[in-house]
């Protein structure tokens, strides 16, 4: 059967698709491998420039890893007045949908009404209206107003004291570093090159004029001098090192909070329908999302001024949350240790003089240095595409890019894994489990045929099969590398499925080493960061009574 993505995505091939990447002047060169530099990328390739993507951990690891997973319409922005970016992201959702629905799906969300909350249902039922106009909702999704027994029935965990009603209204939930690898999947069948593991050092000019990268491959530790017509900085959290590295960081710069996400069985938080509720201390809100035999809490928003890394998690994040719940879910309150997992991640927000974390305007911004460096910043997953578009935009005009396509339009392209049709049927017929099946299928679309293929000529689609041959598949065609780049950002096993990380750990690092021809001191230093990725997720704090 046939790959999905050209081969220039592909784990095995990478050191040699390196050895020429020096070799020509790219249109335009991309720094950051998150969802923002993935967009860029397809917006810039489908309009025929000669793209190339640097980045400088997996791609995905920094932010873009780490988020709620909701393509949404930012109800909460309408507080705001940010009229025009809830109207942004309302259209962005439905195209998103559209052009990804393996991996974009409607979540219903309940909104409930409590006495002591800051806003009553009049006010409630007022804002979803002005939010289904605004954002374009189709007319199944728009927002429903429900009374106290009917929110019951559709939420019986919410708490009864004082409740006044409800709003059930419509988002879509989706994998973040799923999204980014599909954008990147897209944006190879369209000609880019996106490398992970290679850091941008240092820039090169020419008159005072950026024109290139000198990049380090982190894998190998060789240099590579990378020449560009226009060179963009998406590279997140980190957009202000690059910056200062150009030699401007004057005017605006990043402001970063950090948010966190806890994880408990589903069977400790069963909900039937996903929540959006105020947490009462501070007016905030805060998502309780069920998935996948988990439910998960989300999320903090706190000034943040630490390593950029690995943000990190402390217990008043998590006690935060866990009363958060408690209050609006009094039956099934939920200690520390019952945690399965978490994550934290930092937004690249513009500073904002006297603005709270949760005041700071979540509109993206380009920045345009003296030596042409384009900076950008701010902005949500789910507005990735019009990102790019504004981008890729200035890019052509600013360094006089001639792009064979003038306007974008990456809202007619489906991303990689919905370019051809995939026949559950088939499979299920063939008596392989129908929810394996479809978690596959949420995770990649139509080249679940081939990894189903693969593990029938290995012997039987038994499950341990379907997992090497998935393992197989994305080393081939996601450009993995490392241990952690399938078990935590292709799959999530770390986060959604943390017994199955422990559970295939030893046998990821097996079939690894035998296809990369690891030598111990790798295989070990491949394990040891297995554990700390699994340390960071669940810390011994957390798992203390
Ligand atoms: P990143 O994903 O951080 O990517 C930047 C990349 O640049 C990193 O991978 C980094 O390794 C790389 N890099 C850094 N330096 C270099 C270098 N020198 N050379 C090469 N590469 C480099 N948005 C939504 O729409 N919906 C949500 O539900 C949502 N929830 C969120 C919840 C939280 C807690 C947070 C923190 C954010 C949330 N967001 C959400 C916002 C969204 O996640 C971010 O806007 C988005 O992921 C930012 O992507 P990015 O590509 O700009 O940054």
């Amino acid at each position: 059967m046939a790959s999905s993505t050209p081969i220039t995505l592909s784990g095995l091939h990478r050191a040699a698709l390196l050895e020429s990447i020096g070799e020509e002047e790219y249109d335009l060169i991309i720094l950051g491998g998150g969802i923002t530099g993935a967009g860029i990328a397809l917006d810039a390739a489908a309009r025929g420039l000669n793209t190339i993507l640097l980045e400088k951990s997996d791609f995905a690891a920094g932010t873009s890893s780490r988020s709620t997973k909701l393509i949404h319409g930012g109800l909460r922005y309408l507080k705001q007045l940010e009229i025009n970016l809830v109207m942004e992201t309302g259209r962005e959702r439905a195209i998103a949908h559209r052009i990804a629905p393996y991996l974009v799906h409607p979540q219903p969300l309940i909104l409930p009404i409590y006495k002591d909350g800051s806003l009553g249902p009049r006010a409630i039922s007022l804002a979803l209206y002005v939010y289904d106009r605004l954002a374009g909702v189709p007319k199944d999704e728009k927002r429903k107003m429900l009374d106290t027994p009917q929110t019951l029935s559709t939420e019986p965990l919410l708490s009864h004291r004082d409740l006044l009603g409800s709003g059930l209204y419509y988002e879509y939930l989706t994998d973040d570093a799923r999204l980014t690898m599909e954008v990147l999947k897209t944006a190879a069948n369209h000609g880019a090159r996106s490398f992970n593991y290679i850091t941008a050092e240092q820039f090169i000019y020419r008159q005072n004029a950026i024109n290139g990268v000198i990049a380090r491959d982190t894998v190998s530790g060789k240099m590579y001098k990378i020449m560009g017509r226009a060179i963009i900085n998406a590279t997140g959290p980190w957009v202000d090192l690059l910056r200062k590295t150009d030699n401007n960081l004057k005017r605006k710069h990043i402001q970063l909070t950090k948010g966190v996400h806890i994880v408990v069985p589903y069977s400790l938080l069963p909900l039937k329908q996903a929540a959006y509720f105020e947490v009462f201390s501070d007016g905030r809100m805060v998502f309780a999302i069920p998935r996948d035999g988990i439910t998960y809490l989300g999320t903090t928003d706190t000034p943040y001024e630490g390593e950029l890394e690995e943000p990190g998690i402390t217990p008043d994040d998590v006690d935060y949350l866990l009363a958060a719940a408690a209050r609006v879910f009094p039956t099934h309150p939920i200690q520390r240790a019952q945690i399965i997992s978490s994550w934290s991640g930092l937004r690249p927000l513009i500073h904002q003089e006297r603005k709270s974390p949760s005041e700071l305007s979540r509109k993206d911004e380009i920045i345009l240095s003296p030596s042409g460096l384009l900076s950008i910043a701010g902005g949500k997953l789910t507005n990735y595409r019009k990102m790019a578009e504004r981008v890729v935009n200035m890019a052509i005009k600013k360094h006089g890019l001639k792009s064979r396509i003038l306007q974008s339009h990456t809202d007619k392209i489906p991303l990689a894994g919905s370019s051809a049709p995939f026949d559950i049927p088939y499979w299920t017929n063939l008596g392989i489990d129908k929810d394996l099946i479809l978690s596959l299928y949420h995770r990649y679309g139509y080249p679940t045929a081939t990894i189903l293929a693969q593990a029938m000529k290995n012997g039987s689609p038994s499950p341990e099969n379907i997992f090497s041959a998935e393992l197989r598949y994305t080393i081939e065609n996601e450009m993995v590398i490392n241990a952690s780049d399938f078990l935590v950002r292709r799959t999530g096993r770390l986060y959604f499925y943390p017994d199955q990380y422990r559970h295939y750990q030893t046998r990821v690092i097996e079939q690894m080493k035998e296809i990369f021809h690891w030598d111990d001191v790798t295989t070990q230093k491949q394990i040891m960061e297995l554990k700390t990725l699994a340390d960071i997720s669940l810390p011994q704090w957390m798992r203390e009574r």
